[in-house]
């Protein structure tokens, strides 16, 4: 657990629970952090009780685990997420507060934005719940916190120091990286471990992260801070070791192992802070020796002036310079120095200068390497004339070296212009890479390659070149051939640009709809009602086929919303264990009953006794029996419509979808799932116009499932529409 949001939420139900709080304005207070933290737009605590939430808290207790659903719907599962579904709300968590194994009460958060509860935050939610719901129930003081105290280290696990402060500078509580990290003891003082007392540190709090110094064995770091307060009486810190000065402690490291380089590190005032160790065996002093010695007294005294004018010079970013640095003997030493400027002072790099003589030697391996290898390696002086060349001349080009030395580059060219632009390329500080060249060889024949320019300076400031050359033959015909390629990949993402551009327009679109289509349909309820008035029959009449036309406009509405975030693959399944039997109280499920009754229908639900609970999302399942089942209403007018789920085999369930309707013939029957697909339009007018997507979206939802769909039908006589869905889909299709 590392975010901050999840932590401040634990640390301030410490602070909560460690208070002698009464139980009621814990639980306020408990949920005023949620909806804070989180940005949660309401949150409620119902006890295991509650009316309003039972059929939650009941499946919650099967489950033991929160429940999710992050797009509220009409289909949701359960009738008082329906509910918030029409006030307005997108999604919605409730996690269990338990205590002993038992359920005491619920958590339930709201949003007004979809797809707000991540699993990682439920999860921390859920956590803390149930540390609160263990608060609540404990009646002594003592248990209480010896139970937090255990808490507190199972949750602050990470790496990074992390510590509650209270207002009196005592750390109250610290995680093992911090006390590892600071080598602290239980109640330490904050100034005597971070170097800086209670005052200083409440300017942090609130201002997000900031940066500051802090001694630790011996040498000063940076640290990246955050304090938040914690309830009312603690302060919550969060440490982090800047990256910086990490690099700097590695490099501080690598250069330890060296006898040629040290690094020392000063104050503002140059003052020294700490040193490598292996300034004992290139100088003599021992790092003790040097704490606090300005750095300016370990340069011979006829450099002194000279390296603390280079110093003061803060023209450059960095400054450097060679000086002569004294060690404990007498001896003076050639060191070049490099200085960087850091938040809190400087740190100084000494090379030996004998180390030069090292750089040296490397040249010559580099010369080894430069011979054998396979590209052809050029170097020029400013006019373009060769001054070296490697062996790869005599491979590549026939030509020996000493042909080439001493004269121009333009000479192993077919078009010497390129090599002109290149190098006027490489002079105006651009690289010029992979440029395409045909080079002559000795014989006139060409050999067509690749080049690399760039500009170097020796070491008196002449300007040279060189040019790497490598040597292509199958190269520049695949080349076309990938031009071809990438032609028509772009063509295709043009193609799909514009798709995508299509969808999320009528993505954007639809759900603008719906916020008037909600207030047109609320509000002719409320003057349906009476409530402002009485209305005549007339009147009563207008304003329900008001409500019922919006009714069916939002259907539609979603329906097109739908297709376009499953053309846009936005449709993200939740997937939870899910009983079949459940479906046949659910609200959308009843209210398809009623209106069967209403044409004269039977609505059977059938599962039978073998059914395994499946893995699946249960709101788009509902979906998906919604359209089904309500078509079979439309194109029915009697008989009835019978549901048969049963297992089809020990990977699949089959649900089976029976109507006495007219039947759909064969052509009808193989473009069904096609989108916007009517059979006919003059029979779908009279039970209000669909739009033809229904089956299309049902067929998508039950593949994204990793399920399939298929009709059996006779005209005049009915249809079954047969869903397979597998019982536990693969792990492919349950990311989707
Ligand atoms: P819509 O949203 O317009 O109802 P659907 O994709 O759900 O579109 O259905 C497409 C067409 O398939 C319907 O217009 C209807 O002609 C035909 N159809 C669907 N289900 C049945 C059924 N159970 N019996 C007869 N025809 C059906």
């Amino acid at each position: 657990m590392s975010d901050l949001p999840h932590n401040k939420l634990f640390f301030n139900l410490l602070s909560l629970a460690s208070g002698p709080a009464a139980k009621d304005n814990m639980i306020n207070d408990f949920s005023a952090s949620i909806s804070q933290i989180y940005g949660v737009d309401k949150v409620e605590i119902k006890e295991a009780d509650d009316e309003s939430a039972l059929e939650i808290i009941r499946h919650i207790s099967g489950t033991r685990k929160p429940y999710v659903d992050n797009n509220l719907s009409e289909y949701s599962l359960f009738s008082s997420l329906i509910s918030y579904n029409d006030k307005g709300y997108r999604s919605y968590a409730a996690v269990p507060i338990m205590n002993d194994g038992k359920i005491i009460s619920i958590v339930e958060m709201l949003s007004k934005t979809e797809n707000k509860f991540t699993e990682e935050a439920t999860e921390a939610i859920a956590n803390a719940a149930t540390l609160f719901g263990l608060v609540i129930s404990y009646k002594s003081e003592r248990q209480r916190s010896a139970k937090l105290a255990e808490y507190f280290d199972a949750v602050f696990n990470d790496n990074n120091p992390q510590m509650l402060v209270t207002f009196s500078g005592v750390i109250a509580k610290a995680n093992k990286a911090a006390m590892n990290e600071f080598h602290m003891f239980q109640n330490a003082k904050i100034d005597e471990i971070l170097g800086i007392n209670y005052e200083q540190l409440a300017q942090y709090v609130g201002r997000g992260q900031s940066t500051i110094p802090i001694r630790v064995d011996g040498s000063t770091l940076t640290y990246a801070i955050i304090a938040e307060k914690a309830g009312n009486s603690l302060t919550y810190l969060s440490l982090k070791n800047n990256t910086e000065i990490s690099l700097l402690k590695a490099a501080k490291e690598s250069i330890e192992k060296s006898d040629y380089a040290v690094i020392v590190f000063t104050d503002l005032n140059y003052n020294i802070s700490a040193a490598t160790s292996n300034c004992e065996t290139m100088l003599g002093y021992r790092e003790d020796m040097l704490i606090g010695k300005n750095i300016a007294d370990l340069v011979q005294e006829k450099k002194r002036k000279e390296f603390e004018m280079v110093l003061f010079s803060k023209s450059t970013q960095q400054i450097k310079g060679r000086t002569e640095l004294t060690s404990l003997t007498g001896y003076p030493i050639n060191m070049r120095f490099y200085v960087s400027g850091m938040p809190q002072g400087f740190a100084l790099l000494f090379v030996n200068s004998d180390a030069e003589k090292y750089v040296e030697g490397l040249k010559d391996s580099l010369q080894d390497f430069l011979n054998n290898a396979s590209e052809l390696v050029i170097k020029t002086d400013e006019a373009g004339r060769i001054t070296y060349c490697n062996m790869a001349a005599e491979s590549m080009l026939r030509f020996s070296i000493s042909d080439l030395i001493g004269k121009e580059i333009k000479l192993i060219y077919k078009d010497p212009s390129i090599i002109d632009r290149d190098i006027g390329y490489a002079r105006s500080s651009s690289k010029p890479d992979n440029t395409y060249v045909d080079l002559l060889k000795k014989d006139g024949t060409i050999v067509p390659g690749t080049q690399s320019t760039r500009l170097f300076r020796d070491s008196d400031g002449n300007i040279e070149f060189v040019i790497v050359i490598k040597e292509l033959l199958t190269k520049r015909i695949m080349e076309m051939y990938e031009q071809d390629l990438l032609k028509n990949a772009k063509e295709m993402k043009d193609m799909k640009n514009m798709s995508d551009l299509k969808s999320q327009f009528i993505y954007n679109i639809s759900h603008e709809l719906k916020t008037p289509l909600t207030n047109i349909n609320g509000f002719s309820k409320l003057l349906y009602s009476g409530d402002f008035g009485e209305l005549n029959e007339d009147q009563k009449q207008y304003i329900k086929t008001i409500a019922d036309e919006a009714n069916r406009l939002m259907l539609i509405i979603q329906q097109v919303l739908d297709a376009s975030k499953l053309e846009a693959s936005k449709v993200k399944l939740d997937m939870k264990e899910v009983d079949m039997n459940m479906f046949k109280d659910n609200p959308s499920i009843v209210s398809l009953r009623e209106a069967a009754a209403e044409k004269g229908l039977t609505l059977d639900w059938k599962v039978d006794y073998n059914v395994p609970a499946i893995t699946a999302d249960p709101n788009r399942l509902i979906q998906i029996f919604v359209n089904l089942i309500g078509n079979s209403i439309k194109f029915t007018s009697k008989g009835g419509i019978t549901v048969h789920i049963f297992k089809a085999s020990n990977r699949k369930i089959q649900c089976d979808v029976k109507d006495t309707g007219i039947g759909i013939n064969e052509e009808d029957r193989r473009k069904l799932f096609k989108k916007f697909y009517q059979v006919q339009k003059g029979l779908v007018k009279q039970d209000g116009a669909g739009t033809g997507l229904g089956l299309s979206i049902t067929k998508e939802l039950i593949r994204l499932h990793g399920g399939d769909i298929s009709i059996k039908s006779e005209v005049g006589k009915g249809s079954t529409f047969s869903v397979t869905l597998p019982i536990k889909p693969r792990r492919k299709k349950r990311q989707q």
